[in-house]
């Protein structure tokens, strides 16, 4: 297996890409990751959420962590990590326009909300599960690991993940040479 390292822009395509991933929070030195939707835009994630324990503790600790990674096989995925900080948009004037930006790229995903007001109609502990809270995390750093089959996966691979022309060059000149 062969890993690459992204450029950010690379991992920033995959981040638009995917849309999903696992936010994880911390508070008192206990981490949470819960799955979530989000959209990228320059630089943001933007999101949104009912009230609960992961925006109580996102506003006590903004410093959170986003994972994505796709998994086609165990020798070919991709994964991105994003270390950034939270900021709430609140339902006032001066976060309008940010709001509205949230708003609208949510919209995108027609089923955004399901899983946010799924949980907490249905799970809530005291939080009022009507309060939605549109919040954004701003990306301070990102760093994102491509694997592809290297030539001896290659060789036992099914078709679809087999060698690219250049590795599959290196096969035979490995092979020529008895080293595999
Ligand atoms: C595919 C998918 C996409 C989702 N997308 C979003 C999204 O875009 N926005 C969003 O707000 N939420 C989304 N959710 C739900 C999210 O993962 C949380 O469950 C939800 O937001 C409630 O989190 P909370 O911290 O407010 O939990 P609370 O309602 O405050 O619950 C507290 C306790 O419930 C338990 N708990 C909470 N969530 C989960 C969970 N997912 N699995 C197991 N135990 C749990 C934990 O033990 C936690 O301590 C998504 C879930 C799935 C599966």
């Amino acid at each position: 297996m062969l890993i690459h390292e992204l450029t950010d822009k690379e991992c920033f395509d995959a981040l638009a890409r995917f849309g999903f991933g696992r936010l994880g929070c911390a508070r008192d030195n206990q981490p949470y990751v819960v799955p979530i939707y989000f959209t990228y835009h320059e630089g943001h994630l933007y999101t949104f959420s009912t009230a609960g324990q992961k925006i109580e503790w996102m506003r006590t600790n903004p410093r959170v962590c986003v994972e994505v990674d796709e998994n086609t096989s165990p020798v070919q995925w991709l994964s991105v990590v994003v270390f950034g900080h939270y900021e709430e948009l609140p339902d006032t004037p001066e976060y309008k326009s940010e709001r509205n930006l949230a708003y609208e790229m949510l919209q995108q995903r027609v089923t955004w909300w399901e899983p946010a007001t799924y949980v907490a109609f249905h799970h809530h502990r005291g939080a009022d599960p009507l309060t939605s809270v549109f919040y954004r995390i701003h990306i301070d750093r990102v760093s994102g690991h491509h694997a592809v089959p290297g030539p001896v996966e290659s060789a036992t691979l099914p078709a679809p993940e087999r060698a690219t022309k250049s590795e599959g060059r290196l096969l035979s000149l490995l092979r020529r040479a008895r080293i595999i």
